[in-house]
């Protein structure tokens, strides 16, 4: 057998992987006609045609509802700012819970804070990473108004089950459909399922304005109040004689011409990209499957995967070696990308400390809030031993694997399992 590059043998690859871009000269095109016009935004702060944005705009969000096929798409500048109007809209009183996952990006939890609200951790589901239906259960109280379900990874969560206990206990579902754009469950894109879904347009997802997101809801009343979350609302309620003014604290979360222009593009591309990536995906998963102690991703019933990232279990107690070794191991020969662990959002300064508004510990200290949230480490076990010991990603979001890559990442992987115990 070869020598393992972090022993002196050969490396496997010898060959620098493809950066992955979606933006190809349509965007380059499309941008310029908006420069070139020199109206890069159109949207005013008052009641009116332009309240709802220019030309740019409003054919994104005609094309974008007409894809999902969905009633409303509201563009915003961000998927943060998205989440932020999405809970805004749904009328969250300081104090109110929502149950969401640790393994998220930061801002799905801030965008509960943002507004008073406190985020309830519920652990997630230790082989498909997404929130663990169990645990959502378990952390129902009176206070609970909604649950944001985050497709992680690039798959829907178990939104049968989710939305059975949504009904059940008279909670809103907000979709972080951040990382899954273009994937179906059931017959429905995700998104649309849930009372409202959020979509990330930043550089890094599938496609991309540089910064942006879209929020999408069949519901007309939630899909208003976004509109005016998204732009100075407070002033417009008393133009246009809005009565629910609830939360509507206006914020400017308006995406410019040119990022709606270059959205037009991309999202005419979604379709074709997402394919070349599932069979990489799933090259990789024949190749791996059967290697002792590594679990190849499972996924979730009637969802599709779009592998935003694609996930990989170490059962490291069994192979007798920590990650960061193993991982070492498949670096030197060669694989880029490839790192240990995820964020635990409930393990950040913010909550461990619970300060957020002021030093008086707001929205935790709160009379209407629940004293005994805990973000306490031990809360989320399984999301916790999967960071700190077995969870392991490829990252398809920044390269561009080819089949050719995924045969040569599937010999790196071969070559270092059949020398583990070298590694000891
Ligand atoms: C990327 C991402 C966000 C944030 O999106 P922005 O558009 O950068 O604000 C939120 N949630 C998840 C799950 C994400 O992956």
């Amino acid at each position: 057998m070869d020598t393992l590059a972090l022993l002196g043998g050969k490396k496997t690859i010898n060959h620098a992987f493809k950066k992955y871009n979606s933006i190809g000269k349509e965007e380059v095109e499309a941008a310029k006609k908006v420069i070139e016009s020199g109206v890069l935004s159109d949207f005013l702060g008052s009641w009116g045609d332009r309240f709802y944005g220019g030309e740019n705009i409003q054919l994104f969000e005609k094309n974008w509802k007409e894809y999902f096929k969905v009633k409303n798409a509201i563009t915003v500048n961000s998927n943060t700012s998205g989440l932020i109007a999405a809970v805004g809209a749904i009328g969250l009183e300081p104090g109110d819970e929502v149950i969401l996952p640790p393994w998220t990006m930061s801002a799905t939890a801030t965008a509960v804070v943002i507004w008073g609200g406190i985020p309830v951790f519920a652990d997630i589901d230790p082989r498909k990473f997404t929130i663990s239906v169990e645990s959502i259960r378990k952390n129902i109280t009176k206070k609970t108004k909604a649950i944001i379900a985050v497709d992680i990874l690039g798959q829907a969560c178990n939104l049968e089950e989710i939305m059975k206990i949504a009904k059940e206990n008279n909670l809103y579902v907000i979709e972080d459909a951040a990382q899954a754009p273009g994937v179906k469950y059931k017959d429905e894109f995700i998104g649309a399922v849930a009372d409202i879904g959020v979509y990330s347009l930043n550089y890094h997802k599938h496609i991309n304005t540089g910064e942006g997101g879209v929020c999408v809801t069949n519901n007309d009343k939630l899909a208003q109040r976004m509109r005016l979350i998204r732009n100075h609302g407070e002033v417009v309620v008393g133009q246009n004689g809005e009565q629910d003014i609830v939360n509507i604290i206006g914020y400017n979360f308006r995406m410019t011409e040119v990022e709606a222009a270059i959205g037009i593009e991309q999202l005419k591309k979604l379709e074709s990209l997402i394919p070349p990536r599932v069979a990489v995906a799933q090259r990789l998963t024949e190749g791996l499957s059967g290697l002792k102690g590594l679990l190849v991703p499972e996924v979730e019933k009637y969802s599709e995967h779009c592998y935003y990232m694609y996930p990989l279990v170490f059962e490291t107690k069994e192979l007798g070696l920590s990650r960061a070794k193993i991982l070492e191991a498949l670096a030197a020969e060669g694989i880029q990308g490839i790192r240990g662990g995820y964020v635990n959002v409930h393990l950040q300064p913010m909550y461990q400390k619970k300060i957020a508004f002021g030093k008086g510990g707001f929205p935790w200290s709160y009379e209407h809030s629940r004293k005994d949230v805990s973000y306490a480490k031990g809360i989320c076990p399984d999301a916790e031993r999967l960071h700190e010991e077995d969870f392991v990603t490829v990252e398809f979001c920044n390269y561009e694997y080819s089949m050719a890559d995924a045969d040569l990442i599937i010999q790196a992987f071969k070559k270092v399992w059949a020398n583990l115990d070298k590694l000891k």
